[in-house]
């Protein structure tokens, strides 16, 4: 039941208009999302079609660059061909490998040596050396066969001497021999090349004196030929050689992953040659590196190109746009190349399917620069906004004039109380002493005679107030047209304030006219303008309960001419300075201080005011007082 009691029109409004807004914005809200993710959908799914575009196209790239690497396979290998970098060119035949560019091997599969020297040679000096153990002997032998037309007779005594004088504490004299061994460019000592075996041995030797500096000199020298490949040397053996390096120079072996990885690509295809099974005329591997292997075999063995990590990692990063991220895998789904960042967004081609030897993913770069919106996407956000906005701003306004509706109509209800009672309490009165006329109650003339002065103070006052509620109902009706004629302000204003002042004497209240006394005329409806001054006279007077004079005055400048009201009294507070002209309104103070009014004196006057062409200025103090000022145009001023 109170539910119902409170939601009656217009709040019924107010709640239709809320529920209503909250309806259609979510819907709207709802439609907003259900076409924005469409959108989104659409957006990745062109994304996914762009990826498998670029997947396509780097797999035809990649198809190109293997076939590209395969027809060097029957070109003839030349040292004046330019390879891509990363890239070598191999040759292998029964007892002989050839490389492009040269010397770019670090170990081979097997060894070519030059032919050692014949062991006889050094019988009689190794009698002496280990079973006679005459180190003098030793030496005289060997330095008789350094003398020997043959190199490798020569480089093995040279290695024997400088042995035998590293026994004999000749440290000098064993370095003077391995610098002689190392002059001799192709010889072996004992299935290693010569320059090797001196290089080592002028390091041992240079270790076991302290000679520290020297030491790293002779062991980085070292470590840049195994590097360099200046040795054809086995696997095991490079290996052996590079750890004696860096252990000379305090540091871990460093290798060159790709160098590695084409010295094993050659041992595997040494090892395809050499297999019962014959190689494919013509194939590729992908080896352990990643390294790719493609060959052609001929009559005596095979034609073969190895591209190194570094070539596929290019290849990769050639092969995808730059906003793309390539990567490889190997079928066992082992990343080769690149990264795969954990992303739905990506587009595969398996080995099989592109007919390359590994599989490649093509996926977004994982940060990759915010794409701007889609055009589509841009004008679907921006018709919501709009629309958003329109409705809000619909919404706003609606529910300014819901509140203000909501507002006039307490306002309203606060009216017909007000007039109410502003009827009663005269009324009351009236029919008391009506009723003691009738029952002739008065005991003598005198009260009679007083009650008589009540019943026209009071019927005048109920008169006044009809008038000004008809007239207050004419305005709003719009139906007071003014009758506008040439009026002596001046003399309409003295007969309004004397017979204001003879309405308000009995009170003890004074009204103090000046600037009145001349002839001020202007055009004007005299009974509006005498009803807008009397209700600036009677607030003045209802709002001054303490101080009981009025002062009216009168000016005039130029063409226009002002009325000032001021009183002394309670004042009106800024915040309530702008509404007391809107009907119905109250002050709150002459509320609280039960002051009698209906609220629609002021509204009055402004209209009337207004309807003259003149304006009506308030200025007021709480405690202080107020002044209400009518300026109006004088007769023959501007119009
Ligand atoms: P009413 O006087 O019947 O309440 P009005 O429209 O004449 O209605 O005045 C509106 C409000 O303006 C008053 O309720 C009062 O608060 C304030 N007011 C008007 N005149 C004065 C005045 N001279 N001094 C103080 N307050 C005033």
């Amino acid at each position: 039941m109170q539910v119902r009691h409170w939601l009656r029109p217009p709040r019924l409004m107010l709640v239709v208009f809320v529920g209503v807004a909250l309806v259609s914005s979510g819907a709207l809200g709802w439609l907003g999302w259900l076409l924005l993710a469409q959108d989104a959908a659409l957006d990745v799914q062109r994304r996914q079609e762009a990826l498998d575009q670029a997947a396509d196209r780097a797999a035809a790239a990649m198809q190109r660059a293997i076939a590209d690497l395969q027809s060097r396979t029957s070109a003839e290998p030349d040292a004046t061909v330019r390879l891509p970098s990363g890239v070598s060119r191999l040759s292998l035949a029964p007892g002989v490998i050839r490389v492009w560019p040269e010397d770019s091997l670090l170990y081979y599969p097997f060894p070519a040596r030059p032919p050692a020297a014949p062991s006889e040679a050094f019988d009689r000096g190794e009698q002496y050396e280990f079973a006679d153990r005459d180190l003098y002997l030793a030496a005289r032998e060997y330095s008789r066969l350094v003398r020997s037309a043959n190199p490798a007779v020569r480089a093995g005594a040279l290695a024997r001497l400088a042995r035998v004088r590293r026994k004999q504490h000749d440290a000098g004299a064993a370095l003077v021999a391995y610098e002689q061994l190392s002059q001799i460019r192709d010889a072996d000592v004992e299935g290693l090349p010569a320059t090797l075996v001196a290089t080592v041995g002028r390091a041992s030797v240079l270790e076991a004196e302290g000679r520290l500096s020297e030491l790293r000199r002779e062991a980085d020298a070292l470590r840049l030929d195994l590097s360099r490949g200046r040795w054809r040397l086995l696997k095991t053996e490079y290996e052996f050689y590079s750890m004696q390096a860096a252990s000379w120079l305090g540091m871990k072996p460093t290798r060159d992953a790709n160098a590695t990885v084409r010295a094993d690509a050659v041992g595997w295809l040494w090892q395809k040659l050499n297999s019962p099974t014959p190689a494919a005329r013509d194939a590729f591997a992908l080896l352990e590196g990643p390294t790719l292997v493609t060959w052609r075999a001929n009559q005596t063995g095979l034609d073969a190109v190895v591209a190194e990590p570094a070539f596929l990692a290019s290849l990769c990063a050639s092969a995808a746009p730059s906003n793309l991220r390539c990567a490889l895998s190997d079928p066992e789904g082992r990343t080769l190349v690149g990264d795969r960042p954990p992303t739905r967004m990506v587009a595969t081609r398996t080995a099989a399917a592109a007919g390359l030897p590994w599989t490649l993913h093509v996926s977004a770069a994982p940060n990759p620069i915010a794409s701007p919106p889609s055009p589509r996407r841009r004008l679907l956000t921006l018709t919501f906004g709009v629309v958003g906005l329109v409705l809000l701003a619909g919404w706003y306004f609606i529910l300014r004039a819901i509140t203000r509706e909501l507002r006039v109509s307490r306002l309203q209800s606060d009216f017909v109380a007000a007039v109410s009672h502003e009827f009663r309490s005269p009324l009351t009165s009236m029919s008391h002493i009506a009723e003691m006329l009738a029952h002739d109650r008065f005991p003598n003339d005198e009260l009679r005679r007083r009650s008589f002065d009540v019943l026209v103070r009071d019927t005048d006052r109920l008169r006044r107030l009809v008038e000004g509620l008809l007239d207050f109902g004419r305005f709003e009706a719009g139906a007071a047209a003014l009758r506008l004629e040439t009026v002596d302000v001046a003399a309409l204003l003295r007969v309004t304030v004397a017979d204001f002042q003879e309405r308000v004497a009995q009170d003890g209240y004074r009204i103090e006219l000046t600037g009145a006394s001349d002839a001020i005329t202007a055009r004007a409806d005299r009974e509006a303008l005498a009803r807008a001054l009397w209700n600036l006279l009677d607030n003045a007077v209802k709002y001054s309960p303490e101080c009981r004079t009025v002062w009216v005055e009168m000016s005039r400048q130029s063409d226009q001419l002002s009325i000032g009201v001021q009183d002394h009294g309670i004042g009106i507070p800024i915040a309530e300075q702008g509404e007391i002209f809107d009907r119905f309104v109250r002050g709150g103070d002459s509320k609280a201080r039960r002051i009698s009014g209906t609220g629609i004196g002021l509204a009055m006057v402004r209209e009337i005011v207004r309807a003259h062409g003149g304006e009506i200025l308030l200025s007021s103090e709480p405690g202080r007082g107020s002044r209400f000022t009518v300026v109006l145009r004088t007769a023959g001023g501007m119009a």
